[in-house]
């Protein structure tokens, strides 16, 4: 027998012990002496050749051979204790020997009787050397783990125990994708992800703070969706952070919102390293950038007095205001004494915070209050009194809140991560998690979508109001208004004397209670306003102004009582329709959209292409031809970069590209916070590269670091560069089908893609 390689030999003595019933190892090599490093010859053993030999003295023995056998002392180290062997001596073997004068390999012995049972062809599946885990599975393996399926279902879904992998094989292989993921570290993986997601759409938006020793401290990103969202969504904020959601025990910090069915949703989030003012200062400001620089109406957020310092500098003109629960919490715990006694005080004091309308009203229930259960000198509950316009409803319902008091829906999706982060969650796999949390919340986001377009509000004939809210609103919207309409028959109204521009009416209830409410209507334009603050505070119209109009025998909602963010269309922007996209003209995000559809286009052709020279050479000429009516149609300059065609390997790449450190463990909360002043601001990795020197911009005035040629207020320049981003994405794809698994040219991606971080 003559074979032209020795993994020829190899192979095809394996697949002889595949059918023979046994299975194989590579025993010893000779090399010459002449020249080193040249085998000559090889020895492949049936795998039951040789001794078990203990584990103490494995080590020595093995060093004897030529060749070790790496895999079993591993094994050894790992299992501790070892019962059983499948070495029993046998002598089968082949030799093969290179012979020099035809430079092929000779097989120069051959010993074919073994002492031992065959494998029984049923069962030869599970011999080592027919163990193959297809890639279908392991891309199935991939998949389910994302999605928090049972791996170990994998293989049955592959027909059961007569296929050559088990559970075991697919749990080693997630084992081998998150080594081959965290190659280079955490923080650099995460950074490597983020990079790939800013590739696959320009408008996914992070930045990674270091410190100065390029330890990463703070992460924050935010995907498209969510900056488009906050355009429409974005007046009302929550921000929480909470712990334990990975194993550098960085604070989780989610940025959430309400959407148009008042579902909660994301406008971005941050792993911070501590919660320190600095810390707040650059999340609110990078957050601020990344969300156009719009300022959300109002916040709410916990008690801290980094986190309030940060958003008063930052925001100073929107409304800060504490998570009433995470106050009322506070009660039982520092007002023990008397919150359980058996006394009014619980309801008391609800009443005094909930059912207050007017400041006054507010003031004198507190002072009451605190007289009658003696709590006047209680230093905790004083504080908290200095401090009421920040959390007590009377002063904010002036403000849109969407109707929020606390603090809730942050929590909300701290609680979609409880069943699968844990504590030794890395960064990489947190981040994953987040962007699987944001795609659930998307899916829920259109299923509701879907019913809200879809199915008809049942409403009574003689209902006018009813009907035409029904035509705005979205479904969960509509049930709010609902019920405020369904109240209106249980008030009454009475005109009251007031000045010229306004009607007064006094609305009473007709039930027992004291209860009643001067709502204010100019008669032209139907603007008004009612003291119970439910449309500034909620957007919806409460039961006070609808039993006005009933009486005035109004039967459509005034516009301007209908809020553009509560009706149906609200999240129209979303929807990646062909035809908006080329009619809806001149909006900011619709160039965004185009952009992301062009390259989810080319991508897919891309692909196709990759698979054959032709088609490849097609791809480009085309491309090329494209390029060229592309230029011509605007003044534009717009050619492919002339490497594709030619060899992309050669491109230099930038080597100093420095490696992104993991952060440390996190420092606790509070434990930081004393020294403040004392802890020096940390330089982010862009700030560290941006040491320019400021100047003022004859464009946009501002002192900056640019001047007018790039000024980002300068259309025409941003035009520019987004077709060079295109240029540059189609290039980095292109690079990428041609040269797959070849990390060369995946480096030179990144590295374009860094340059274009400042763009977006
Ligand atoms: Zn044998
Ligand atoms: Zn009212
Ligand atoms: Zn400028």
């Amino acid at each position: 027998m003559v074979f032209d390689t020795m993994e020829e030999a190899r192979n095809y003595y394996e697949e002889y012990g595949r059918q023979e019933g046994f299975w194989i190892r590579t025993r010893s090599s000779s090399k010459t002496r002449r020249r080193l490093d040249e085998v000559t010859s090889r020895q492949f053993v049936c795998a039951h050749e040789g001794k078990y030999v203990p584990k103490n003295t494995s080590q020595k023995a093995l060093e004897e051979n030529d060749e070790k056998d790496i895999n079993e002392i591993e094994n050894m180290k790992r299992t501790g204790k070892n019962c059983s062997t499948v070495k029993c001596g046998c002598k089968a073997s082949m030799r093969i020997k290179l012979d020099r004068w035809s430079n092929k390999w000779k097989v120069s012995s051959f010993q074919d009787s073994h002492n031992h049972k065959p494998v029984t062809p049923e069962r030869r599946m599970k011999m080592k050397s027919n163990r193959v885990m297809p890639k279908a599975a392991k891309i199935l393996t991939e998949t389910f783990h994302e999605e928090n399926l049972p791996i170990a279902k994998v293989p049955s879904i592959f027909g059961g125990p007569h296929i050559g992998f088990n559970n075991r094989d697919c749990y080693n292989h997630l084992r081998n994708v998150r080594h081959r993921q965290l190659d280079g570290g955490d923080a650099q993986s995460v950074l490597t992800y983020f990079r790939k997601k800013q590739a696959e759409n320009p408008q996914f938006f992070y930045a990674i703070q270091c410190d100065e020793n390029g330890r990463a401290a703070n992460f924050f990103w935010v995907d498209a969706r969510s900056r488009m969202a906050y355009n429409y969504f974005g007046d009302v904020v929550t921000f929480d952070t909470t712990y334990r959601t990975n194993k550098y025990d960085m604070p989780f910090a989610p940025f959430t919102g309400v959407n148009h069915h008042l579902q909660s949703i994301q406008f971005g989030c941050a792993l911070l390293q501590d919660e320190t003012e600095v810390t707040f200062l650059w999340l609110f400001e990078t957050w601020l950038e990344a969300m156009g620089g719009r300022h959300p109406v109002s916040i709410i957020t916990d008690q801290d007095l980094a986190m309030k310092g940060a958003i008063a500098k930052i925001f100073p003109n929107t409304r800060h205001r504490l998570c009433l629960w995470h106050i009322k919490k506070k009660f039982a715990e520092k007002l023990s004494h008397v919150y359980f006694k058996k006394s009014k005080f619980k309801i008391q004091m609800k009443k005094c915070i909930r059912s207050t309308y007017k400041i006054e009203e507010f003031e004198e229930k507190w002072k009451e209050l605190m007289k009658e259960c003696e709590l006047a000198n209680d230093d905790w509950l004083n504080s908290l009194y200095d401090i009421r316009s920040s959390w007590v409803p009377v002063y904010n319902r002036g403000i849109f809140f969407a109707g929020m008091n606390t603090t809730g829906r942050s929590e909300g999706i701290n609680s979609f991560f409880d069943g699968f982060v844990t504590p030794t969650t890395n960064l990489r796999e947190f981040v994953v998690k987040y962007e699987q949390a944001l795609k659930r919340i998307m899916d829920r986001e259109s299923d509701e979508d879907f019913e809200s377009e879809h199915k008809y509000r049942i409403v009574n004939e003689g209902e006018f109001l009813l009907k035409h809210a029904a035509k705005f609103y979205t479904r969960n919207v509509f049930n709010k208004f609902k019920d405020e309409w369904s109240k209106v028959t249980l008030y009454k109204v009475e005109e009251i004397p007031c000045d010229d521009e306004y009607h007064a009416y006094l609305v009473k209830t007709k039930l027992g209670e004291h209860e009643e409410f001067v709502v204010k209507l100019n008669l032209q334009t139907y603007k008004g306003m009612c003291e119970c603050q439910n449309f500034e505070f909620v957007g919806i119209l409460c039961r006070h102004l609808l039993k006005v109009f009933v009486r005035l025998d109004i039967d459509t909602l005034p516009d301007h009582f209908i809020l553009p963010r509560w009706r149906q269309e609200a999240n129209k922007f979303r929807i990646m329709d062909f035809k908006s996209l080329v009619t809806n003209d001149g909006k900011e995000e619709s160039e965004a959209l185009r952009l992301s559809h062009m390259c989810h286009q080319a991508t897919k052709l891309a692909c196709i292409a990759a698979s054959s020279n032709e088609a490849y050479t097609t791809f480009i000429e085309a491309l090329n031809e494209l390029s060229k009516k592309l230029s011509d149609n605007s003044t534009q300059h717009a050619t492919i970069p002339s490497s594709t065609t030619g060899d992309p390997c050669s491109t230099n790449i930038d080597s100093s590209q420095l490696l992104l450190l993991d952060p440390n463990i996190s420092q606790t909360k509070g434990r930081k916070k004393d020294n403040i002043s004392g802890s020096k601001r940390l330089k982010s990795g862009i700030e560290l590269a941006q040491n320019k020197k400021k100047r003022k911009c004859a464009l946009c005035k501002k002192i900056a670091q640019h001047d007018k040629r790039n000024c980002p207020s300068n259309l025409k320049r941003r035009k520019n560069e987004s077709t060079n981003l295109c240029q540059k994405l189609m290039f980095n794809l292109i690079l990428m089908n041609l040269n797959l698994g070849n990390e060369e040219s995946e480096d030179l991606c990144q590295d374009m893609e860094s340059d274009d971080q400042e763009y977006c």
